[in-house]
């Protein structure tokens, strides 16, 4: 009896289901579109993206994880790529897109062993091998550097801001980006990077940007009867509201007759006074405050000669504190002479159109803001992330004491000694390491293909210099074209952009090639339900009711 075996469901209805080489190709795909995006704009011929989102703010950005994160990717596999972007954001700052490129050779070229009948977990074993190999090579090849080489911790920023909005005043930013971070640096030689501050202003031109030792917050003084400046300023931090409608109940007042009424406004005057008397007697002449300050409290204030601001963000709070010393306090009754900081000067100043307020020379001189300046809202944000980026690079160098130089040449050293290393190897894991080897080459053949050169010509050059003539800095100038020193034209970078890239690209791509079965679960709600075959009616979660390819 041949009739029709009844099927067996072992899952809910509608859940789907992927396995084998099916799985694997769909997730190596799905993980190679999103490096492929991000892939030409790799390095300073790199081109920018523009990024609209649903409310129609755009963002002209050549950041790897900016984009990925503007891209709200939903596959499950791309969306481990991204985190390879973020993990490489968060523990470099710089370098995602590096590692996003990477992590989508190694995928493609461990499609090529799949299809050779090369087993997913002998790749995965290469890679890891060859991953581990790839610390021990880039650490061998890598320079040492130390807080006081200026112009090495220079050519680092220069490095991280080329290409970038920044471009064209990379010499002064990266200048200002190295000022800022040595004036932090520990006396053990650690670093807070939260000492440093970068805080952006829309308005004149990028060269106006600034290194301001303290703290800028961006609020102006609230009276104009204020000091514009105070020099030897004892500042008190107030994070309660200097206001009257602090009590805690809602107190309903009858007035039955103009005297009352008159009373009762003495007696708010009064409380108010007495809350500015407060201030005063602990010897403070300029508050900070995080609330609100009364109009009438103001008026006091301006009185007294005290400079006052008010609605200061908590972060700034925060940062002040560490600058003057000062305890933020809640309680205006507890406000005495201790919980005071110091600063050498406050003062508010003209900053494009409006008003900023500037706490300098503090007690604790470790805290400084770098203030970038912009014409436009867009410009301002893009200068901030390459500011970001080589503030970032910076601190990396500084923390691992190790850089190499860039512009493919680190690659191309580290693919040299993997073949090496793998030739030795036996059994299928060497053709894993081979395919590794490969992989990395994808940077230098970026950098090559992004400027317009011949990625074939230029790969054989940089091979060439590096075997025969053994010039590990060997790399590609992309202005001209040629096969130059990338160490001599200044183009370096902390190691651990490296060693993080190689790391957590070859962590993802393993990830994703050891899943041969993806389930994807039904719908619980029943709405989104898949009939198989076919789309459902409406539109399916998520296409936020764009057709494919529009969003
Ligand atoms: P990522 O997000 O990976 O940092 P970038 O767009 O910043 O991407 O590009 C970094 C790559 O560009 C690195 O490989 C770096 O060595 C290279 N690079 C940076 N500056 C130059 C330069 N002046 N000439 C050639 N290559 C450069
Ligand atoms: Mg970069």
């Amino acid at each position: 009896m041949t009739k029709d075996v009844q099927p067996i469901f072992i899952m809910p209805e509608g859940t789907q289901r992927n396995t084998g080489k099916d799985a694997q190709k769909n997730n190596i795909m799905a993980a190679s579109l999103v490096a492929e995006t991000v892939r030409t704009t790799l390095g300073p011929k790199g081109m920018d993206k523009m990024l609209v989102d649903s409310i129609n703010d755009v963002t002209v950005t050549n950041d790897g994880v900016t984009i990925l994160e503007e891209m709200n990717i939903e596959h499950p596999a791309a969306k481990m790529i991204v985190e390879v972007a973020k993990t490489q954001e968060d523990e470099v700052g710089d370098g995602t897109t590096t590692a996003v490129v990477l992590a989508g050779e190694l995928l493609k070229n461990a499609e090529d062993l799949l299809d050779k009948n090369v087993h997913s977990t002998i790749i995965a074993k290469g890679y890891r091998l060859a991953a581990e190999k790839a610390q021990e090579i880039l650490n061998s090849i890598a320079e040492d550097v130390s807080v006081d080489d200026t112009n090495t911790l220079n050519k680092i920023a220069v490095t991280a801001m080329t290409g970038k909005g920044a471009e064209g005043n990379k010499e002064l930013l990266a200048d200002l980006a190295v000022k800022a971070v040595k004036s932090v640096v520990n006396e053990d030689g650690s670093i807070d990077i939260g000492d440093v501050k970068i805080e952006k202003k829309v308005g004149s031109g990028v060269d106006d940007s600034e290194l301001v030792s303290g703290i800028v917050v961006d609020k102006e003084r609230i009276h104009p009867g204020m000091p514009k400046i105070v020099k030897k300023a004892k500042v008190a931090l107030i994070d309660s509201a200097l206001e009257m409608k602090n009590t805690e109940m809602d107190a309903k007042i009858q007035i039955t007759n103009p005297n009352q009424m008159q009373a009762f406004v003495e007696q708010e005057e009064k409380m108010l006074k007495g809350m500015v008397n407060k201030v005063m007697a602990s010897g403070a002449n300029v508050v900070i405050c995080q609330k609100g300050i009364d109009d009438l409290a103001q008026h006091f204030l301006a009185k007294e000669g005290i400079f006052s601001v008010r609605r200061v963000k908590k972060s700034d709070m925060d940062a002040l504190a560490r600058a003057t010393g000062a305890k933020i306090v809640s309680n205006l009754d507890d406000l005495s002479e201790d919980d005071l900081g110091y600063s050498g000067c406050v003062e508010e100043v003209k900053v494009g159109d409006e008003e900023m307020t500037y706490v300098k020379d503090c007690k604790n001189p470790k805290s400084v803001t770098l203030l970038v300046r912009g014409g436009t809202e867009h410009v301002v944000d893009e200068i901030k992330r390459a500011v970001d980026d080589a503030i970032g690079d910076v601190v990396a160098a500084l923390r691992c004491k190790k850089v190499v130089a860039g512009a493919g040449a680190p690659e191309i050293e580290l693919s040299k000694e993997l073949r090496k290393y793998a030739s030795k190897l036996k059994g299928r894991e060497q053709l894993a390491v081979e395919a590794f080897a490969e992989s990395v080459e994808i940077i230098p053949r970026t950098l090559a293909e992004n400027a317009g050169l011949d990625p074939i010509d230029v790969l054989t050059d940089l091979k060439n210099k590096h075997e025969k003539k053994t010039q590990k800095w060997a790399g590609i100038n992309v202005f001209t074209g040629r096969v130059v020193d990338s160490w001599r034209i200044g183009v370096v970078e902390p190691l651990k952009i490296k060693t993080q890239a190689v790391k957590s690209a070859s962590e993802v791509a393993n990830l994703i090639l050891r899943i041969d079965d993806v389930i994807t679960g039904g719908d619980d709600s029943g709405a989104g339900k898949m009939p198989p075959g076919g789309m459902p009616q409406g539109m399916p979660p998520g296409m936020g009711g764009m057709p494919p390819g529009m969003g």
